[in-house]
C-alpha cells in the first residue's frame, strides 16, 4: 500500500498533523513511532520536577483546550495525559505504528515516492511529515573518561527510576532548564548533591499557581473564558519580542528582576556572584523557578564552578585537581538540536542529506520545506523555535501551509518543492535579521550551530509567522506533474 502521508513521530507535532489531515479529509496516512507509546518529549522526560515553562492554556492545541489543567504551568504527567486524551478523542491510536524506528527516508525519482526504511520493513509514501521534535535526542556531555565512571550515569531525558538516589552522593552536570527543575526535587532525599555549573542561567520568578475549582468550572461551562485567558497570555508573550528581537537593551529590565530574585533567594554574596550571568538576558533560554536558588541553602547541596577536567571511576575531577566523589551522575546537558540525527537519515532527489539544512548550508522555505526534497515537510524545522512563546502555535501555523501543500500534491499527483530562489530569499532574510537580536549579543547556546549561526530561533512576532504560512504560494514552488 502506498500511503498518502507518512508522519514520523507521535508527540505534539505528529498528533497535531494527524488531526489536521483528518479535518482536511485526507485519509490513508500513518504515524511511525519508534517507542511503544505516544507523547514524544513529554513521554520521555520523566525526571522529577519536569514541567513546561510556557503556560498550559497556550502550550496546548488551540482546537483542543483542556479545562482541567490543575496548574497554570503543568507538570509532565499532566501534559502527557493531555496528549493521550487528545489521541483517544480523535481516534489516532489505530493510526500509529508503534515500535517502528525509521532508519532511512529516501526519495526515489523513478517512482516519485518516498521510501521509509524501518526496523519492521519498508513503507512508501507520496508525502512525508517529519514531526520528530527538536529536543528528542539527548546529548551526553563529551567529557573525557565518562565511560569509566563506576557508578550510574543517566541523562535527565532518559531517567531511570531503578537508579537509587536516596542517601546517595549525586553529581548533576548542567544548569539549564532541566537541571533547575530536578535539582530542588531530588535534593531533599539524596545524601549529598553537587551541581556543576559551566555558565550561570538567568532565572526569573515563577508565576505558576494551582488553578482553582471555580476557574476550572468556568472554563468547562464557558469555554470562551479560557480562550480569553489564552489570548491574554499570547499577547503578553508577544510583547517580549520588542526586547528579544527589536531592541535587546530593553532586556535590562528583566535582568534587574532576575538579580533581585537572586538577591532575595541567595543570602551568601559569594555564591550569588558565582550564580550571576554575564551575558544579556534572553541570549540563552530564560528560566523560571522559585525553588532552585533556595536549594543551595541546604547543607547537603553545593555548587561547583571550577571547570570539569575529566570523569574518573570515583567521580569528577575538576581543574583545581580536586576529585568530587559520587555514586550517581546526572547529565542535564541538553539535546542534539542543530545536529539532530534525523538529518542524517533523510536523503533528497540528489541523494544529499537533510542535515545540511540544520547546519545552515542548505536553504529552507518557511522552516518547513527544502529544495530537492519534494513533498517532504518538517515541523519545528530551521528557525521556527521560540525563546518567548509556545512552539505549538508555530506547529499549528506550519500545519496551515503543510495541509494546503499536501492537498496540491494529492489532487494533481504532483511533486512539489520550493524554488531555490524562494528558499534562499527566506533563509537569507532571517539570517540578516538575527545578528541584531538578543541571540546575537554574544553567548553560547543550543540555538547556534557549530559555526555560530542561529539556525533554530524564529526572530520575529509569531503572528508574522502565522501570516507567512497562511497560504500556499504557487510561484514559490516547482510543481511537477
Ligand atoms: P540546556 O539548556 O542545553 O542545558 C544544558 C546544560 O548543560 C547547560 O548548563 C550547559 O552549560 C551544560 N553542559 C553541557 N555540556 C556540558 C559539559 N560538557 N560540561 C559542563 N556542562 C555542560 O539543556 P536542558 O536543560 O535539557 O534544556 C534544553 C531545552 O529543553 C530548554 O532550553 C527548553 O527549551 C527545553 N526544556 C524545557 C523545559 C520546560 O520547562 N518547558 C524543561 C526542560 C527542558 P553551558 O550553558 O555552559 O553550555
Amino acid at each position: 500500500m502506498i500511503l498518502n502521508v507518512a508522519v514520523i513521530g507521535s508527540g505534539f507535532g505528529g498528533l497535531g498533523t494527524a488531526i489536521r489531515l483528518k479535518d482536511a479529509g485526507i485519509g490513508n496516512f500513518l504515524l511511525f513511532e519508534r517507542a511503544d507509546d505516544l507523547g514524544g518529549t513529554w513521554r520521555d522526560n520523566t525526571y522529577p520536577g519536569c514541567r513546561c515553562d510556557v503556560g498550559s492554556d497556550l502550550y496546548s492545541f488551540s482546537f483542543a483546550p483542556n479545562p482541567r489543567w490543575s496548574n497554570t504551568y503543568s507538570y509532565q504527567p499532566e501534559i502527557w495525559a493531555y496528549l493521550q486524551d487528545v489521541a483517544t478523542r480523535h481516534h489516532l491510536r489505530e493510526l500509529i505504528k508503534f515500535n517502528h524506528d525509521v532508519t532511512d527516508i529516501s526519495f526515489d525519482p523513478a517512482s516519485k515516492l518516498w521510501y521509509l526504511t524501518t526496523n519492521q520493513g519498508v513503507f512508501q509514501a507520496h508525502n512525508v511529515v517529519l514531526a520528530v521534535g527538536g529536543l528528542a535526542e539527548p546529548r551526553m556531555p563529551d567529557i573525557e573518561g565518562i565511560e569509566s565512571f563506576a557508578g550510574s550515569v543517566m541523562h535527565t531525558a532518559q531517567w531511570d527510576e531503578n537508579v537509587t538516589l536516596v542517601g546517595q552522593r549525586v553529581g548533576v552536570i548542567g544548569t539549564g532548564a532541566s537541571a533547575i527543575q530536578t535539582v530542588p526535587q531530588i535534593a531533599p532525599f539524596v545524601g549529598h548533591l553537587e551541581v556543576f555549573q559551566r555558565t550561570p542561567s538567568w532565572i526569573l520568578p515563577h508565576l505558576g499557581h494551582v488553578v482553582s475549582e471555580r476557574s476550572k468550572r468556568l472554563y468547562r461551562v464557558v469555554p470562551l473564558a479560557q480562550k480569553v485567558v489564552r489570548a491574554f497570555g499570547y499577547w503578553r508573550r508577544e510583547l517580549m519580542v520588542l526586547g528579544f528581537v527589536k531592541d535587546p537593551s530593553r532586556m535590562t529590565k528583566g535582568e534587574t528582576l532576575a538579580r533581585e530574585h537572586l538577591e532575595r533567594q541567595v543570602p551568601d554574596p559569594q555564591l550569588r556572584q558565582r550564580m550571576t550571568p554575564h551575558y544579556r538576558l534572553g541570549c540563552k533560554r530564560v528560566l523560571i523557578s522559585n525553588d532552585y536558588y533556595p536549594t543551595f541553602s541546604r547543607e547537603n547541596v553545593g555548587l561547583v564552578t571550577e571547570p570539569i577536567e575529566r570523569i574518573e571511576p570515583q567521580g569528577i575531577r575538576t581543574a583545581d585537581g580536586m576529585l568530587h566523589e559520587f555514586d550517581v551522575l546526572i547529565a542535564a546537558t541538553g539535546f542534539y538540536v542543530t545536529d539532530n540525527p534525523i538529518g542524517e537519515k533523510v536523503h533528497g532527489t540528489k541523494g544529499e542529506k537533510l542535515s545540511r539544512a540544520f547546519c545552515g548550508d542548505m536553504a529552507n522555505y518557511k522552516g518547513t520545506m527544502f529544495p530537492d526534497f519534494p513533498n517532504l515537510f518538517m515541523l519545528g524545522g530551521p528557525n521556527t523555535a521560540l525563546g518567548h512563546s509556545s512552539i505549538i502555535f508555530m506547529h499549528e501555523s506550519q500545519l496551515n501551509y503543510i495541509i494546503k501543500t499536501i492537498e496540491v500534491t494529492l489532487k494533481r499527483g504532483a511533486r512539489v518543492e520550493p524554488t531555490i530562489d524562494a528558499a534562499r530569499k527566506w533563509t537569507q532574510g532571517l539570517q540578516e535579521k538575527l545578528p541584531g537580536t538578543v541571540w546575537g549579543t554574544g553567548c553560547s547556546s543550543w540555538y547556534l550551530n557549530a559555526q555560530g549561526k542561529n539556525t533554530v530561533i524564529w526572530p520575529d512576532f509569531t503572528f508574522k509567522f502565522r501570516q507567512e504560512t497562511r497560504h500556499f504560494v504557487p510561484k514559490d514552488h516547482e510543481i511537477t506533474v
